[in-house]
């Protein structure tokens, strides 16, 4: 999150870099032109005049840009050094500190899932705007809009703008949206055009897509409703959610964010440390563990790695509370562990002991001491 203004700020200077070489070689050709004249060009002068001050306001706005970008870099740096003066994780600088992450990470997460006044309201409360990127998700959001709408051009516009960003990614995102309004047009029966399309946007790529091109025009000689499965899929609906999704990723690589939010990765992080291979099963989840409850974090963690116990604890299955001296374990006659503390609980309270997996009956008379080497 935090590069997201640097990103900004490279581009920037990339198009003041283009402008100038681009204006400053036309200038001086034409600069060179009247010299070359016998006589000195009174007109040509004061439009070569009117061009530079167009140039000067030009690099004016832009330097404005890059000066914003380098104002919400400082603060982003300014916050993340903070931390490094806090030595203590329980001071109210740490909690304070912590708060702030927590809630760019909201706004972040608010922001991807499309929640753009909740992301906008929750900055202005905790006054973290320049720690997040709105705008970045309300310009993508516009984009995604009108894809959905079933509409390439403001995606087309956008590569256009990154063009040698994607180019250096190797991204096929232009290609599948000019593919997909070839396809519109073949759907809309209007041939003629399509073919039109196909030599003006489509052949520029050959190179790269030949295969893709060669089947493309294929369709032509089929109708919507055709069986044949490779066609069907290229007139498939839902080709515009894939290209909605390839476009948000191609954004967070050329911004350098996280394809998740960093809400899901932070969790992530913590959840894998807790991660046994008991987790998940039936008779093996603990009421206090995090993975284990399959209906909120758990749905985060099938993916992640377990973690790696060096001392393992043993938790009891009743109490949820770590069974050592103090509270140490009670093998039933039907060989299931349970915590002493929570087998003295049930016999004072019932007058025997069930054991929850096989529902035997006991008491505590039955019950034997473990020992843990
Ligand atoms: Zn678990």
């Amino acid at each position: 999150m935090e590069v997201v203004p640097l990103e900004r700020l490279k581009r920037s200077f990339r198009s003041s870099q283009k402008v100038i070489e681009k204006e400053i070689s036309s200038l001086v050709n034409k600069l060179n032109d009247i010299c070359a004249s016998p006589e000195i060009d009174q007109q040509a002068l004061k439009d070569l005049a009117g061009r530079l001050k167009l140039l000067k306001a030009k690099l004016a706005e832009l330097r404005k840009e890059e000066q914003e970008s380098i104002r919400i870099t400082k603060v982003r740096l300014d916050y993340l050094n903070s931390l490094v003066k806090i030595t203590n994780v329980d001071s109210d600088e740490y909690v304070r500190w912590s708060t702030i992450r927590l809630n760019t990470m909201l706004v972040d997460y608010l922001s991807r899932h499309g929640l753009n006044e909740s992301a906008t309201k929750l900055s202005k409360d905790c006054m973290i705007e320049d720690l997040v990127d709105l705008e970045l998700f309300k310009q993508a959001q516009k984009i995604q809009d009108s894809l959905a709408r079933h509409s390439c051009t403001e995606a087309l516009q956008w590569c256009n703008e990154n063009k040698s960003s994607l180019k250096k990614i190797k991204s096929p995102l232009e290609f599948n949206l000019r593919l997909q309004e070839y396809i519109e047009l073949v759907r809309e029966g209007k041939i003629p055009t399509a073919i039109q399309y196909v030599r003006k946007y489509l052949t520029p790529w050959s190179d790269l897509y030949l295969k893709e091109i060669q089947q493309a025009m294929g369709l032509l000689a089929f109708n919507s409703t055709t069986k044949c499965s490779n066609y069907r899929q290229l007139y498939d609906q839902k080709r515009w959610n894939f290209l909605i999704n390839s476009f948000q990723m191609d954004n967070f690589t050329l911004n350098n964010l996280t394809k998740q939010p960093m809400l899901n990765l932070t969790l992530q992080a913590g959840l894998t440390a807790l991660k046994t291979h008991s987790c998940y099963q039936s008779d093996g989840k603990n009421i206090n563990c995090p993975v284990c409850s399959s209906e909120s974090f758990g749905k985060l963690a099938p993916m992640l790695p377990y973690s790696h116990h060096v001392n393992s604890s043993l938790v009891c299955r009743l109490s949820g509370k770590i069974m050592d001296e103090s509270n140490p374990p009670l093998v039933l006659p039907n060989g299931y562990v349970y915590s002493a503390m929570a087998l003295k609980e049930m016999q004072e309270r019932d007058g025997y002991i069930i054991c929850p997996r096989s529902g035997a009956t006991y008491t505590l008379m039955d019950t034997r001491k473990a020992f843990i080497s």
